[in-house]
């Protein structure tokens, strides 16, 4: 029961596998270096910037020196918990997985993508009102145009007339 608890711990909140070389945020979350660089590369699409990472948990953003996962502080004293309870301070991976850290990141970040995608929907519904709005002025421009020219037409049907 008791070492059910511990597992627990030493789990990382984005692989859901025992911590691997375990680097601490500013917030204190721990998570594995690795997949906080598979977080931070996919996140940097999204904010175009690698110098800090945003916590997948509490979204807390901490500085990065020189854009590096590598400079965070490890959790030295999840590594030797991890080292005592299974031996060694790095367990073995099962197949899969680098796949299965970016299918969690993915998961991580779907509020946001949701987010950007409503905002998308916005735009577009804003050109769909503008698209008849548009095609309305170049009617008016074209029937003033029309106009103009069904009167030129008639004016040199008057000076017609009139010779
Ligand atoms: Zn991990
Ligand atoms: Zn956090």
């Amino acid at each position: 029961m008791a070492s059910n608890k511990i597992d627990d711990l030493l789990q990382c909140p984005i692989c859901l596998e025992v911590f691997y070389d375990p680097k601490v945020l500013d917030c204190q979350h721990t998570f594995c270096n690795n997949c906080l660089k598979v977080h931070l590369a996919a996140s940097a699409r999204m904010f175009s910037t690698t110098n800090s990472v945003e916590c997948p948990i509490c979204r807390r953003r901490t500085n990065l020196i020189n854009n590096s996962i590598d400079s965070l502080p490890g959790n030295y004293i999840v590594r030797d918990i991890i080292e005592r309870q299974y031996g060694t301070a790095s367990p073995e991976r099962p197949p899969g997985y680098t796949q299965q850290i970016r299918d969690r990141i993915q998961k991580l970040q779907n509020g946001e993508e949701k987010e950007k995608e409503k905002e998308k929907e916005e735009e577009t519904d804003y050109m769909e009102y503008l698209k008849p709005a548009a095609a309305a002025l170049v009617g008016v421009l074209g029937g003033l145009l029309l106009a103009k020219g069904v009167k030129k037409l008639s004016d040199n049907n008057k000076k017609h007339d009139g010779h």
